[in-house]
């Protein structure tokens, strides 16, 4: 019988003779293509995540290294790949343009502009994968980043370099939240990029077009992979926002970023997954799902000051089935981020927009930027709003209430009525602080429901005419103090009185 060793030895000297066909280090051969996988023989060297070359100029991205071939995915059309084809490597991983010249520009999942705008002279590139700041590198979050939603900035706050996540079903007004914030960074030197991922070519003009009627192109970059593209490009878009973003907080200047929304981009990763046949797990997402959406919301942070006090505010978009918010990818995104904003489909379709939920909702680190002026008119909402709707649900199977409780129904009514806003309204924070000042001295049940919001809209306009001098004390420091108080009750008195005169003449 053989000793052990002797197999072993036989067996390696048969190893040395067989003639290895591929074992080029730098080039390979296409042996399979289709669906926008390619597996190629050789490539021996290639480094996962490596950009890589095909005959046809066809860029692609190696992420399988398996023993005897390699798994590569298609940055782009894979029509021309043929077999037999030969593929280059690169030494690069995949990169994206970068530089102020992007703002205004819409641009695909790999920073290349598709826009009718010309062409793009950028400042540099930017790896589109990159390790997120570390701790030393990182403050903790204590400015504001002021969405101008009167039912964000009150009861869930958002500070610069948070990641909120915006859940809700399909048509709860998700994107309007996302694109209503962007709107509402003019003139506070935010520059925004927003991501759409495998969205309808026509739904993200839209988006374009109403950024463009609003100004807020002029800062703002749209990075779109619609959903006709591969599930390659798909996967790549949120990558690419990020980088762009990162190089304007290299920069030391404060960006937001909205992705729209990572649902569809862990879908596009389980195609390529399951294409590049990855062992599938729960749900068919493959193991490292996770880890898809931690390293890119890992990357948003708030950097001190000696790295130039630049930050990334993240908000990450998904799309939940029948407000079930404990499937995997959601629960999974929801422990990444630090809270969400939860978007409810009954209170969006019985008109109460934005649909955000003040119970289910959560801000974990933003009320520690939130404005002393903020704090002041908003600190009871959350309760005044949850015993609302509790006595709501009672006073409906009861024909007689009590006194107090129709008048905490009749001022919830109220309050609710006030919380609501358009789909593209600007509002500087100091507005937004005085809507919530109606509420906070009960201005608001002198009206009619119906009022509460033609009466806002004259409050604004009153004091936007009349009382410029009151709104820049309270832009001074966004504090109200004893003083600033008594002036605005004041006014407020007045607005009250003549409004009630106006309409109801009284
Ligand atoms: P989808 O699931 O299709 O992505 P979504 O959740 O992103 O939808 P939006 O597209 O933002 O929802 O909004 C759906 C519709 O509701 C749009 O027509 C939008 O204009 C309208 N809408 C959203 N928010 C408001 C609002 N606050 N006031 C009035 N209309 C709104
Ligand atoms: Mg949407």
């Amino acid at each position: 019988m053989e000793k052990t060793e002797q197999i072993i030895q036989r067996l390696k000297d048969r190893i040395q003779q067989v003639d290895w066909e591929f074992n080029d280090l730098e080039t390979g051969t296409v042996f399979s293509v289709g669906d926008g996988i390619v597996f190629v023989r050789g490539l021996r060297d290639v480094l996962s995540g490596e950009l890589v070359r095909f005959e046809d100029d066809t860029l692609g991205m190696a992420l399988n290294l398996e023993e005897n071939q390699v798994g590569i995915i298609v940055l782009g059309d894979d029509t021309n790949i043929k077999e037999d084809d030969s593929v280059y490597r690169t030494n690069h991983i995949v990169q994206t343009n970068v530089g102020d010249n992007l703002a205004g520009r819409v641009v695909d999942a790999l920073g290349m502009p598709i826009d009718e705008a010309g062409e793009l002279v950028v400042a540099d590139q930017y790896p589109a994968e990159r390790r997120a700041p570390t701790v030393m590198m990182r403050r903790s979050v204590d400015q504001p980043l002021f969405t101008g939603i009167k039912i964000i900035d009150s009861m869930i706050p958002i500070g610069k370099g948070q990641r909120e996540l915006i859940i809700g079903d399909r048509q709860t007004g998700k994107t309007a939240i996302g694109i209503n914030t962007i709107i509402n960074q003019k003139g506070q030197n935010v520059k925004c990029v927003y991501v759409a991922i495998g969205q309808k070519a026509s739904t993200v003009a839209q988006v374009v077009e109403t950024l463009r009627q609003n100004g807020a192109m002029d800062y703002t970059v749209v990075v779109n992979s619609p959903a006709d593209d591969s599930a390659a490009m798909q996967y790549m878009a949120p990558y690419t926002g990020c980088a762009i973003a990162e190089y304007w907080m290299d920069q030391g200047e404060d960006v937001l970023v909205i992705y729209d929304d990572l649902s569809k981009h862990a879908v596009a990763y389980r195609t390529i997954s399951l294409l590049l046949k990855r062992p599938s797990g729960r749900e068919a997402y493959p193991g490292d799902v996770f880890y898809l959406h931690s390293r890119l919301l890992e990357r948003a942070a708030q950097l001190n000051e000696r790295y130039g006090d630049g930050s990334i505010t993240a908000l990450p978009i998904i799309e939940t089935q029948l407000g079930d918010i404990s499937s995997y990818i959601t629960t999974n995104v929801i422990s990444i981020t630090d809270g969400q904003l939860f978007l409810d489909s009954n209170a969006f379709n019985s008109g109460r927009r934005p649909a955000v939920d003040s119970g289910l909702s959560v801000s974990r680190v933003g009320s520690s930027a939130q404005t002393q002026a903020m704090k002041h008119v908003s600190a009871s909402l959350k309760l005044e709003l949850a015993t609302y709707y509790e006595l709501l649900s009672f006073a409906q199977y009861s024909s007689d209430v009590d006194e107090e409780t129709q008048r905490i129904i009749d001022h919830g009514a109220r309050l609710t009525e006030l919380l609501k806003q358009g789909a593209t309204t600007y509002l500087s924070h100091d507005l937004v602080i005085l809507s919530l000042f109606m509420n906070r001295y009960k201005y608001i049940d002198e009206l009619e429901v119906k009022d509460i919001r033609p009466f806002e809209s004259f409050v604004h306009d009153q004091f936007k005419q009349n009382h410029q001098d009151l709104l820049a004390e309270i832009n001074a420091e966004y504090k109200l103090d004893e003083q600033l108080i008594e002036k605005l009750k004041t006014v407020f008195e007045q607005l009250v009185k003549d409004y009630k005169v106006n309409t109801y003449g009284r």
